[in-house]
C-alpha cells in the first residue's frame, strides 16, 4: 500500500512535472511567435513560377517538355536514315543524330538500354554517349561488371570524370539519365565567360553533382572550351553498338525573375527599418 502510495505520487509529480514543461513549451512557442511579429522582406518583386503539370510519373514528360522520342519516329532528329526502331525504342545505327531543336541550359531525360546478351568489353561493349550542345559527351556504356578506364564507364563525362559511383543496370534492362544542363557562356572576344556544369541521376541515383566541365570531350587531345552559340542540338553517339534509347525529353530552363524594387528591411507591425 505504501508502495503504491509512494508510486502514485512519484507519477503524480511526473505529470505535475510534465503538466509544467508543457505550458513553458506552450509559453515558449506564445513567445516565439511575439517575436515572430518582425518579418523579415527580401524588397524583391518576383515573377509567378509558371504552372508546370507533372507527367503520371517522373518519367513521363511534363507538359512543357520538348518531346525529342516517343517511341513512333524520327521527326525530330536529323542523320537518322540509318537508324531504325524498335518495340518502341530507337536502335542506334550507322552515323550520330542530332536533334532539330536546340537547347541552352536544360533538363534531359532519357532511356538507354545496352546490348543482351553482351558483346565486347571495355569500351567495345554497349557503348554510345548523350552529347550535349552536340559537344559534351555524357557516356553511355555497358558498366555492368565490365571493367574500363573509369572516366570513360557509363555516367562519365568522357575523359573528365568518373560517376560518384556506378549505378548501372544489367544488359537489356531500361536505365535512365536525368541531366541538368548549365551550357557555358563566352566573351564577345571567344573566351570563356562561365564554364558548363552538369548534374546527372543515373537509374535516380547521384552520380554527377554540378560538375564543372573542363571543355570539350575528346579521345585524343585535352579538354578545351571553343566559343559556340548559345543552344545546340542534343546529339546521341554511333560508337558501333546497338544501343537502345526511348522516351527522349528536355526542359529549357529559363532562371528565375525578379526585381530588386526596393532595399531588403524589417516589417514590424506598421514599421519599417531598412537593412544596411
Ligand atoms: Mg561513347
Amino acid at each position: 500500500m505504501r508502495l503504491r502510495f509512494g508510486s502514485s505520487s512519484w507519477i503524480s509529480r511526473v505529470l505535475l512535472n510534465v503538466g509544467m514543461l508543457a505550458c513553458g513549451v506552450a509559453w515558449a512557442t506564445q513567445s516565439g511567435a511575439s517575436a515572430n511579429a518582425q518579418e523579415y522582406l527580401n524588397g524583391i518583386e518576383w515573377q509567378p513560377p509558371s504552372v508546370v503539370t507533372p507527367g503520371a510519373t517522373n518519367a513521363t514528360p511534363p507538359s512543357d517538355a520538348v518531346v525529342l522520342f516517343d517511341g513512333k519516329d524520327f521527326s525530330h532528329w536529323k542523320n537518322a536514315s540509318n537508324w531504325k526502331i524498335e518495340d518502341g525504342a530507337m536502335v542506334v545505327g550507322r552515323g550520330a543524330i542530332t536533334s532539330t531543336d536546340e537547347f541552352g541550359d536544360c533538363q534531359v531525360h532519357i532511356e538507354w538500354s545496352t546490348p543482351t546478351p553482351p558483346k565486347g568489353s571495355g569500351q567495345g561493349r554497349g557503348n554510345s554517349g548523350v552529347f550535349l550542345m552536340g559537344i559534351y559527351e555524357l557516356q553511355v556504356l555497358d558498366s555492368f561488371d565490365n571493367a574500363t578506364y573509369h572516366d570513360g564507364q557509363a555516367s562519365a563525362i568522357y575523359k573528365q570524370t568518373p560517376p560518384m559511383v556506378n549505378a548501372m543496370r544489367k544488359p537489356g534492362e531500361w536505365n535512365t539519365y536525368d541531366i541538368l544542363w548549365t551550357a557555358p557562356r563566352f566573351k564577345e572576344d571567344g573566351s570563356l565567360q562561365s564554364p558548363a556544369y552538369m548534374t546527372v541521376l543515373h537509374n535516380g541515383i547521384v552520380t554527377l553533382n554540378h560538375f564543372e566541365l573542363k571543355g570539350d570531350t575528346p579521345y585524343s587531345r585535352p579538354p578545351k572550351y571553343t566559343k559556340h552559340s548559345d543552344k545546340g542540338p542534343l546529339m546521341l553517339q554511333d560508337h558501333g553498338d546497338p544501343v537502345r534509347f526511348r522516351n527522349i525529353w528536355v526542359r529549357p530552363l529559363k532562371p528565375v525573375v525578379g526585381n530588386q524594387v526596393r532595399k531588403p528591411f524589417l516589417r514590424n507591425g506598421d514599421k519599417e527599418t531598412p537593412i544596411e
